[in-house]
């Protein structure tokens, strides 16, 4: 028999191509198993507002290419509050929901988590959707693969104009606390430099590698700043080093919000499905306060406690010294 009778699926926080393919999975997964599902418009807003409505099957219909959520998100401050839990609580217990999907980054677990255990006869499993790819317990995010792309796209238009003029080019790519974004990107399009947040760069350097690279009859030069770099942000960065290397004309770019937008990628709608699917059937199993992340191309559990607290987490220090390496 199913512990659960009834779930609720939303999608909060930072929004990131794949959730659509994930909703659809874990519609469709409840329903193939006799789990009634509602859908939760702007993540707890929803719960708070009691903005929820029942899904079929054909309510997830043509949504696996669609980027965004069609479940909407938001940022709910009235959730961490305990009051603003208690009002989600009654509405949820009202509709007789026992399970809850939520698929997010780390905000959205933290509040999942303290939720869950405030009131554990809802049982609450979480989904790794952010284009950061930060969360420990998966090795890869919802949306990272798709954001990741786009970036890719974008910096290739940009080092035709920048080969075409001798220009040297700052890119600023999402991540206030994650530098995956900028290394993967910085690999993918021949970066002569990654500036990431784990990892200070001191601009002396920086501007030393640069030097060497036109005195090496480099034609062009890309930068790639994630947002949380230490060096004071993209512009700084760019002036400081324009005033050291002066046969280059000095450019940037900050790509914003397009990184979040777009169709998903292959690798982001599988891993939506994936992830989806089997978050139902965790949940169907009696599992809660946990989340489920890919690893070593299986669908495993950690524990919400730990996809938040766990900093073995790092970014990959291989690939940030083959970057250096192959950018010579
Ligand atoms: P993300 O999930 O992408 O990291 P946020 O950090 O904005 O995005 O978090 C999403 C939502 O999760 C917040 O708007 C809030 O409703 C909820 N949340 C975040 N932190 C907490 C917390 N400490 N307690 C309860 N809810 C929280």
């Amino acid at each position: 028999m199913n512990k659960i009778s009834k779930l609720a699926v939303l999608t909060s926080g930072g929004d990131a191509p794949g959730m659509n393919p994930c909703i659809r999975a874990v519609v469709r997964t409840a329903l193939y198993n006799g789990i009634e599902v509602v859908g939760v418009r702007q993540g707890y807003k929803g719960l708070i507002e009691n903005d929820m409505y029942d899904m079929d099957k054909r309510s997830v219909s043509n949504i696996l290419n669609l980027g965004g959520t069609i479940l909407k998100t938001a940022r709910c401050l009235p959730f961490k509050e305990d009051e603003g839990m208690a009002i989600a609580y009654k509405h949820l217990k009202e509709r007789g929901i026992d399970g809850l999907v939520v698929i997010g980054g780390d905000g959205t677990f933290t509040g999942a988590l303290r939720f869950s255990r405030k009131y554990p006869d809802i049982a609450v499993m979480g989904v790794p959707g952010t284009i950061d790819n930060d969360l420990y317990g998966s090795t890869y995010t919802l949306g990272f693969d798709t954001a990741t792309n786009t970036v890719i796209q974008a910096i290739d238009k940009i080092r035709d104009t920048a080969d075409a003029h001798d220009r040297l080019f700052f890119i600023e790519v999402m991540g206030r606390d994650s530098g995956a974004i900028a290394l993967r990107a910085g690999i993918s399009c021949g970066a002569e430099a990654i500036l990431l947040p784990e990892k200070q760069t001191a601009l002396e350097d920086l501007i030393k590698n640069l030097k060497e690279g036109k005195s090496n009859k480099k034609s062009s030069s890309i930068v790639i700043v994630a947002e949380g770099d230490k060096n004071g942000g993209v512009y700084d960065v760019a002036k400081a080093v324009q005033q050291e290397v002066k046969d280059y004309d000095v450019k940037v770019t900050i790509l914003g919000h397009l990184q979040r937008g777009g169709s998903p990628s292959s690798f982001d709608r599988i891993l939506g499905s994936r992830l989806g699917f089997a978050a139902v059937n965790a949940l169907i199993a009696g599992e809660s306060q946990k989340m489920v992340g890919l690893q070593a191309n299986h669908i495993l559990l950690t524990s919400l406690d730990d996809a938040l607290n766990n900093h073995e987490f790092k970014l990959e220090a291989d690939l940030l010294q083959m970057a250096d390496i192959l950018s010579i």
